[in-house]
């Protein structure tokens, strides 16, 4: 999952991006509202965190081009605390939830899991398709109710494949939501790893839980269990 963090003071940017990246993210920053405009008109996200307070545009700004933009992925706003006007002005700029700062990072994780969820349509952390089961916060998975040991990037391929099941989910969008813009980025690669995931998830090939469009990406095929999708 891509996430934009738009927040002027370094500290806390520095902070946001080092524990998003542990915590599996892609992360890119933006340190003014000029530069997060820009990067959520360009880049493929996921999700953004953008704090109203920022130098020559406003996070309020910001998140009002974006939407006017047509740019639907979910928006965390940071806000000051007791400030519930703040809070309402986002919300009604078309951001979804928000942080009142200080936080405590596991907030901010938790909120934007949840965010990132309900954008693919689940209503649970839990995300069970059949005999599958993945954990977004433990981030672990179960096979028929076996454990399955996956390396980081397997997990996050399956992980956005299964926000996301039912949907075709092209080999380009995969890298760019996966690998940083240094990272090389190489379709092969997410080919190796799917053949991996599914080796994994299915051993006697029998579920054939990831379905390989010709020309267009991968799709996870096994249906949902959850009843709000
Ligand atoms: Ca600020």
């Amino acid at each position: 999952m891509r996430v934009l963090v738009v927040e002027d003071e370094a500290t806390l940017r520095d902070t946001l991006r080092t524990r998003l990246a542990d915590a599996g993210f892609t992360v890119d920053v933006a340190r003014d509202g000029n530069e997060g405009l820009f990067a959520g008109q360009e880049y493929p996200l996921d999700v953004a965190i953008i704090d109203l307070g920022l130098p020559i545009l406003s996070g309020l700004e910001v998140i009002r081009r974006l939407r006017a933009a047509h740019k639907t992925f979910p928006i965390l706003i940071l806000t000051a605390r007791d400030n519930w006007q703040d809070k309402v002005e986002g919300l009604q700029a078309g951001a979804d939830d928000y942080v009142a700062k200080p936080f405590h990072f596991e907030e901010v994780l938790a909120r934007l899991q949840a965010l990132l969820r309900r954008a693919g349509g689940w209503a649970t952390p839990q995300l069970k398709c059949g005999p599958i089961v993945l954990d977004t916060r433990a981030q672990t998975i179960q096979v028929q109710g076996a454990p399955v040991e996956l390396t980081t990037f397997e997990y996050r391929i399956l992980e956005h494949l299964m926000l996301r099941a039912g949907d075709v989910i092209s080999k380009t969008e995969l890298t760019e939501r996966l690998y940083d813009q240094d990272f090389e980025r190489d379709s092969n690669v997410i080919e190796v790893l799917v053949g991996r995931l599914r080796r994994k998830l299915d051993p006697q090939d029998q579920l054939h839980p990831i379905e390989t469009l010709r020309g267009r990406g991968y799709r996870f095929a096994l249906p949902r269990d959850d009843a709000s999708s």
